[in-house]
């Protein structure tokens, strides 16, 4: 299921959006309430550890419970989420033929980076579950 078909049958999407995004140290309590009433809530979680989502209540967690369950669970950060798409990309360029100068220029980096993606035998990044 894509991010926009849990977001459509989503019960938030029949709610006030702004209590799952409350301001930095507001309540979450009303939104987590809803949550666990929501068909959809495993695929909601699931899409926020994904996305390194940071703000507001996802899968009936707050920002601060996704942190430490990300922690726990050892995910991998934004940062690291960029670079192993960007790795991806380069690698597709390359298999399909693209110079290292245009992959540098797509992926607006520089040559030391483009080479590196391309020989580092990492090829996955720790799944979200
Ligand atoms: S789990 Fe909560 S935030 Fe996620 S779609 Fe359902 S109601 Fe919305």
């Amino acid at each position: 299921m894509s991010g926009d078909e849990f977001m459509a049958r989503g019960l938030c999407a029949q709610t006030d959006p702004e209590a799952f995004f409350p301001a930095k140290g507001g309540p979450t309590r009303d939104a987590k309430r809803i949550c666990q009433g929501c068909d959809v809530k495993p695929e909601c979680l699931a899409y926020a550890l994904s996305h390194d989502e940071r703000h507001g209540v996802w899968g009936g967690l707050s920002e601060r419970e996704r942190r430490k369950l990300r922690r726990d669970r050892n995910l991998p950060s934004r940062a690291q989420l960029r670079d192993a798409d960007k790795r991806d990309t380069a690698r597709r360029m390359h298999a399909t033929g693209s110079t290292r100068a245009e992959i540098a220029r797509t992926l607006h980096t520089d040559f030391r980076r483009v080479n590196a993606y391309l020989s580092d035998p990492q090829t996955d990044h720790p799944a979200a579950s």
